[in-house]
């Protein structure tokens, strides 16, 4: 598991994202494995087999082990050190179908909000310290079974904050969908691949930390550089997001480490067609830019593309401390490269039809 590297890199938000410094040996890959009967499963063919699974949890009881978003939310967000209870937790949401994510950052919130002395003991259902790995199961339990504090847990917390009349900064989302455990202040550009995300705060739409860790897509010339800074994230970071984005088209696992040569290559001796690099990207602007004009439609402005204020707020501990990224002047580069307007954060109609979406211009620009 990625965690021991993520807190180094001060990538693993603790404490609901005030802090980044925790005991991350409690909660790493190599614990697990010592504390658990371990084995990997792998989809078919796949040389990485990323899927564990614990045997004999409980007698008789193999689940699924958690993986590194799972075991941050559950765990050090929640200032949770104890293993048995994020593996209960992540069983519980994985059997009843929830995002691990999600519930984690909603949980970890209601943990804060009792700290703020915003929730009782009588609302929660119970006393709520940081660190009660308990808790944080019956809490996932109460949202499974939409009990008490668990049907306001489920709605998110930006409904959280809403109903509670808390600033609306302080829920830990982009466009509604909970902030993932790596932080955008340990990597910058990141931060702006969450705040355009096309359905928010994504960890699988723009995973920009693994180009800053030193991976790079030459075809586009998107490389590594200093990973606290803003200037110059935007461009690569819109790119690297296009070009994520195709991956669901072409039912890739976001894990595989395939050059986009190789994928046109591929793509090319499976349909025929003529792909080369500059028109799969083109294909993937097209896909991110109909989202867009999906989502102005439903109502998202330039005002949405933006970090919450406790993910932005510079920590005072670990090796982001003192980091914030310049949001503003990442997202005006990051307009001007895509061709969105930056009064409205609509595609502009120039740039849709240049995506051969001429008919998508005519709708979102209709008088
Ligand atoms: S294809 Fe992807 S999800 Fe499946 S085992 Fe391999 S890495 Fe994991």
């Amino acid at each position: 598991m990625y965690s021991d590297m993520a807190m180094i890199l001060g990538d693993a938000p603790a404490k609901y994202f005030t802090k980044s410094v925790f005991a991350v040996d409690k909660v790493t890959g190599q614990t697990l494995r010592q504390k658990y009967s371990v084995t990997n499963y792998a989809c078919l063919g796949c040389p990485i087999g990323c899927g564990r699974e614990l045997v004999d949890f409980k007698p008789g009881l193999n689940v699924d082990g958690p993986e590194y978003e799972t075991a941050m939310a559950f765990g050090p967000l929640c200032l949770n050190t104890d293993l048995d209870t994020i593996v209960e937790a992540n069983h519980l949401c994985n059997v009843n179908g929830l995002d691990t994510i999600s519930a984690g950052v909603c949980i970890a919130y209601a943990f804060y909000l009792y700290d703020q002395g915003v929730l009782s003991a009588e609302q929660v259902g119970m006393e709520l310290h940081w660190g009660d790995g308990r808790a944080v199961v019956k809490l996932v339990k109460k949202i499974v079974n939409q009990e008490g504090i668990g049907v306001l847990l489920s709605e998110g917390t930006l409904a959280m904050a809403r109903e509670l009349g808390r600033d609306e900064g302080e829920a830990a989302q982009v466009k509604g969908l909970e902030m993932p455990m790596h932080d955008g202040r340990a990597f910058h550009g990141l931060a702006l691949s969450y705040a355009t995300g096309p359905r928010g705060a994504c960890h699988l739409k723009g995973d920009y930390y693994n180009i800053d860790l030193g991976n790079m897509v030459l075809e586009y010339m998107i490389l590594p550089s200093e990973r606290m800074a803003s200037e110059g994230k935007a461009e690569p970071a819109a790119k690297f997001q296009s070009l994520k984005d195709l991956y669901d088209a072409l039912t890739l696992c976001k894990f595989s480490p395939v050059q986009v040569t190789q994928l046109c290559e591929m793509l090319n001796a499976l349909t025929g067609w003529d792909y080369d690099p500059e028109k799969l990207l083109a294909a993937g602007d097209r896909s991110v830019n109909l989202k867009r004009a999906i989502s102005n439609r439903l109502g998202v402005t330039r005002q949405h593309d933006e970090l919450p204020k406790i993910c932005l707020e510079p920590l005072q501990e670990g090796s982001s401390d003192g980091s914030r990224p310049d949001m503003e002047a990442m997202l005006k580069q990051y307009y001007s490269y895509r061709g969105w307007d930056w009064e409205t954060g609509k595609p502009s109609k120039e740039k849709l039809i240049e995506l051969e979406l001429a008919q998508v211009a005519q709708d979102l620009y209709k008088p």
